[in-house]
């Protein structure tokens, strides 16, 4: 279909999703333009730890969670914490949360999401290739480390439950670890191996690559803020700004950690919030490393990348308001200096971004209840750079009109 033979698409959000959105309306025939107040990629799609894979994962929520909660509280640099002035506001999202950490609920959650992933490096080839952007991946596999006997044991779990659903996953002990990353130190208690695990050594070089590919072939990028959605008498679709008003045929909203005011104006309430995640950028890390390691105790990972090393992860649940605690880094660098030996963290530059994140860790992908020609592609929290090429092939057929490649009941906006 020629470009802009379907008619006019607007994608709120420039991240990885609205601009993997963008492209697949785009390659269907649509007119597109994608609205943002900043450039594309620069939000969260820009600090990931740049992980990729097609086989299934983990919910961030798992069987004996519950236990962790008063050391979330008590502890503002763990891998996983509350901040207390947030907890009022937080509280519905983690009562569901911790609702989701059941074993059979973990157990579905592993087989819905799996059907996702394995379509996502599949619906990501064609992009790739018209960003030109092949030369940002690394297919090495990653390695995930554990300290304590007691941790890798607690893990089995979920590693027998992942080989279940047929994860290329394989524990190691000894120096078959460092035989895959020679820069770790000896003694890890055990170690996961994933085969099937990628990595992006520039994020944010992949954003940019398919917002090019997109402005090439006639796509639009305003920088604005959107502000509200509205159906208009003529049966299309208004997108008031906070300059001119957009109209469409069809809107797509990807606006991250952002989309929940977007959503309710098109019918769904949503339990949308954020995990903040953090990086440090290690521009001289003084070692050099082949696979990205995973801490498992720290909850980061060691991700080498373009420009150096990155340490990257965590959890903070404080809201969208609450300024940066860069501290948390502190804790994070300590560790991954006592996991490789000779690690050098100065010149260390940090950032913190907005996990666009619901309480079962599923994204929503599908049709707005209240304006069916809205279509809902957000919240993938700690899997979006993963996800967002299979959420939009999704997204262009839903649009079309066509029946999806993949069961979306388990991420419906109503599913709530
Ligand atoms: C530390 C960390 C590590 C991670 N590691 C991985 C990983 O290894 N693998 C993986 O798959 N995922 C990972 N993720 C998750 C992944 O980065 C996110 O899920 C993904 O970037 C979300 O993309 P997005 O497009 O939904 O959101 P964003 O990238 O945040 O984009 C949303 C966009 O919407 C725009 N916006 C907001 N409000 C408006 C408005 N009113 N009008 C118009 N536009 C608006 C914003 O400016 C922004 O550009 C990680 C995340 C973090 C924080």
């Amino acid at each position: 279909m020629a470009e802009g033979n379907r008619g006019q698409a607007v994608v709120i959000g420039a991240g990885i999703v609205g601009l993997c959105g963008a492209a697949y309306l785009q390659r269907d025939g649509w007119s597109v333009t994608v609205i943002d107040p900043g450039p594309p990629g620069e939000s969260c799609s820009f600090g990931n730890a740049g992980m990729m894979s097609d086989h299934t994962a983990l919910p961030v929520a798992m069987p004996g969670i519950l236990w962790r909660v008063p050391g979330m509280l008590r502890d503002p640099m763990g891998p996983l914490a509350v901040r207390w002035s947030y907890l009022p506001r937080l509280a519905p999202w983690l009562v569901r949360f911790l609702a989701s950490s059941t074993t059979a609920r973990v157990e579905r959650f592993v087989a819905d999401f799996g059907t996702l992933l394995e379509r996502a490096k599949i619906a990501y080839a064609p992009l790739i290739a018209d960003a030109g952007a092949e030369a940002l991946i690394r297919r090495r596999g990653s390695l995930e480390v554990f300290e304590t006997e007691a941790a890798f044991n607690r893990a089995r779990w979920g590693l027998e439950l992942r080989q279940r659903h047929g994860v290329p996953i394989r524990a190691l002990g000894g120096e078959e670890i460092r035989q895959i990353e020679p820069a770790l130190r000896a003694g890890f208690a055990g170690a996961f191996y994933r085969e099937d695990m990628d990595h992006i050594v520039n994020p944010l070089r992949l954003s940019q690559g398919i917002a090019e590919a997109i402005r090439r072939k006639g796509g639009i990028f305003v920088r604005g803020e959107a502000r509200a959605i509205a159906k208009r008498a003529d049966g299309k679709t208004e997108i008031a700004t906070d300059t001119a008003p957009l109209a469409a045929d069809i809107v797509v909203i990807s606006a991250g950690a952002w989309s929940k005011k977007f959503a309710r104006d098109a019918g769904a309430r949503v339990p949308l919030d954020t995990e903040r995640g953090y990086h440090a950028m290690l521009p001289r890390p003084g070692v050099e490393m082949r696979v990205p390691v995973k801490s498992h105790e720290g909850g980061f990972f060691l991700t080498p990348m373009e420009k150096g090393l990155r340490v990257v992860g965590t959890d903070e649940l404080a809201g969208l308001k609450a300024p940066p605690n860069y501290k948390r880094l502190e804790p994070m660098i300590a560790r991954a200096k006592t996991m490789v030996p000779g690690l050098d963290a100065d010149g260390a530059e940090p950032w913190m971004g907005f996990r666009p994140s619901f309480p079962d860790s599923k994204p929503v992908i599908g049709r707005a209840p209240g304006l069916p020609n809205v279509l809902c592609a957000f919240g993938h929290g700690h899997f979006g750079l993963t996800l967002a090429a299979v959420t939009a092939e999704a997204i262009a057929d839903l649009a079309a009109g066509r029946a999806t490649k993949l069961d979306l009941a388990p991420f419906a906006p109503t599913r709530f």
